[in-house]
């Protein structure tokens, strides 16, 4: 790999590594189990852990930590699918994998050093009286009535808060800051909560809670993470942080940096939003090859390693900006066009005739498997008296730029033959049903012969061999560029034509692929044998990937 110039947060790592301030990094990366993860979160799972392969010379190490201290949104399942994605994007946290409600007992041990060094308390305002005592950034907050409580009298309050002795929103434990900062985020923020809620991990033995803020940078202080990387809306909340990490006793200093988030065209990018889509039937589960997950991303085909190269091309900054789709498709078609097998599937079929070759007569081609991959070699691909063709490979009254098959025309049939129309059949409503051709003997693999003008080749499957199958095709969920950015919502810009599915004949090799696949379709473009619902040699079943064309230009 050729040496690029670091990026801000890998610059700050070297010096801190040369200056001797580490002498080994952490980083984590911290999910809440709250939905699936999305092609954004591949942005900050490819910083974190990259940084840690990167530093793998000092015994640098990436965690994967839920950050499940909320107990109200998270499940298992989406815990099991987080490992999933990370691992299936290539990256491995070895030993490191921690729940933050396994630090429930230490979360409490702090606030209560809080309490005991005259900086929290508990605060029985109701919760509308909190938030307007809180001000606004036009004007300073006032003081709750609360806040000079003793510390005798708030140790045995928030002692009484965790025995289950108050109802939800009766009282909050808050940090003791500043009502007049500056910062919303440090007048005095909300640090525990009562909630009446049975958690994943623990059960019943909680009834208070820590709030995110308080709690995130204690569980990267016991990690001993050296460098907690997110995204730049945390970067009001940094002073908060650094605010706990210099008043609670842990046993590390993590520091906090922001980085500007991924954003896509075409796409909206929220476990909030993504739930709604599943909730509301507008796609089929978090892993419909139409989602924007990395589930969805793999079932619709796109190899991790195209992700991890369109993340790495991303760069990192604190710059906001809206990327380009066409940039991952472009990343996606780039490898495939490496990697992938191509094969011959007609997903809009007419019957073609060859009238000159025998009713009982059959032969092998030897087509080649790709172009860019001269050791791929050859595949036998039978040829039959009758095929099957795309529809809109033939037109009756082809325009002059039109190279393909219409009336006394010559095209070749790939791999295989020189064939010359010679007669088509139109049904009642004047479709066309059937082509008529003759095929010019001794034409595979030569040139055409003198006075033949054939400029193209189609592809074609031979209806004797080819078998059944079912290809979805995929567009767009959203119309809009930016979804967020309509007047009616996202919800208002779902693309009502984002799945279309054909019946298709396809070369019996693809049958026998195995789900999760690639081939290139030849002219059609790339695509997945289904992970879910293709079964090699039962059920044939294949999304596209991406289309062939590449609308990113540079
Ligand atoms: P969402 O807003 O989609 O629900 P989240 O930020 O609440 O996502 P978390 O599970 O808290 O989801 O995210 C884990 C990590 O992934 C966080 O450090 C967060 O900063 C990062 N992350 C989330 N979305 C993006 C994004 N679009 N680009 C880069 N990093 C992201
Ligand atoms: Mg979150
Ligand atoms: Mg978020």
């Amino acid at each position: 790999t050729t040496p690029t110039k670091l990026d801000f947060i890998r610059e700050i790592i070297a010096d801190d590594l040369a200056s001797g301030k580490h002498k080994t990094i952490i980083t984590r990366f911290p999910p809440e189990p709250n939905g699936y993860l999305h092609i954004g979160h591949a942005k900050a799972i490819c910083l974190s852990f990259g940084i840690a392969e990167e530093n793998q010379g000092v015994g640098a190490r990436c965690h994967l930590r839920f950050d499940d201290t909320n107990p109200e949104k998270e499940e298992t399942e989406y815990v099991e699918s987080i490992k999933e994605d990370v691992a299936w994007l290539g990256f491995d946290w070895g030993e490191h994998l921690y729940f933050a409600s396994d630090y429930f007992e230490f979360f409490h041990g702090c606030a209560i050093a809080l309490i005991e060094k005259g900086l929290a308390y508990v605060d029985q305002q109701t919760p509308d009286e909190i938030k307007a005592g809180r001000g606004n950034l036009q004007s300073p907050g006032s003081n709750s009535p609360f806040r000079d409580r003793s510390v005798a009298e708030n140790l045995e309050l928030f002692a009484k808060m965790k025995t289950g002795e108050f109802k939800e929103g009766e009282v909050v434990l808050r940090a003791k800051i500043d009502m007049a900062s500056p910062n919303m985020v440090m007048r005095d923020p909300v640090i525990y909560r009562v909630l009446h809620v049975s958690h994943h991990n623990t059960g019943d033995a909680w009834c208070i809670y820590p709030m995110y803020d308080f709690a995130h940078p204690l569980e990267d202080a016991k990690e001993h993470v050296t460098h907690s990387l997110c995204t730049l809306e945390f970067e009001i909340h940094r002073p908060f942080y650094e605010w706990v990490i210099e008043h609670c006793p842990v046993p590390a200093t993590p520091r906090q940096i922001e980085f500007s988030r991924l954003n896509l065209t075409y796409t909206v990018m929220s476990k909030r939003k993504l739930l709604t889509l599943v909730q509301q039937g507008q796609v089929d589960g978090w892993d419909d090859p139409r989602m924007p997950t990395l589930s969805g991303l793999r079932r619709r085909g796109y190899p991790a390693p195209a992700i991890r190269s369109f993340c790495k091309g991303l760069g990192i900054t604190k710059f906001k900006g809206m990327t380009d789709i066409a940039l991952l498709e472009h990343e996606v078609r780039a490898l495939l066009n490496k990697e992938a097998p191509r094969r011959m599937a007609v997903l809009d079929p007419v019957k073609l005739v060859l009238v000159n070759y025998e009713e009982d007569r059959s032969e092998a081609l030897q087509v080649v498997n790709n172009p860019e991959r001269e050791e791929d070699g050859v595949r036998d691909v039978m040829l039959s008296r009758e095929l099957w063709i795309e529809q809109d490979d033939f037109m009756e009254d082809p325009p002059r730029k039109f190279f393909r098959l219409g009336p006394d025309r010559y095209v070749r049939l790939r791999g295989g033959y020189i064939i010359k129309c010679v007669g088509f059949e139109k049904d009642a409503e004047g479709k066309v049903i059937e082509i008529r051709c003759e095929y010019l003997p001794g034409t595979v693999g030569q040139d055409a012969p003198e006075g033949v003008k054939c400029k193209a080749a189609i592809h074609w499957v031979s209806a004797q061999f080819g078998k059944k199958a079912k290809v979805r095709l995929y567009d767009r969920l959203f119309t809009e560029e930016n979804p967020d950015g309509v007047e009616g919502g996202y919800e208002s810009v779902l693309n009502p034509a984002s799945l279309e599915t054909r019946d298709a004949w396809v070369e019996p090799v693809l049958t026998e692929m195995k789900p999760e696949e690639v081939c290139q379709f030849e002219r059609l473009g790339y695509f997945v044998a289904d992970r879910r619902d293709h079964r090699p040699g039962e059920a044939a079943v294949f999304n596209r990937t991406v289309a062939l064309r590449d609308s990113w230009a540079k």
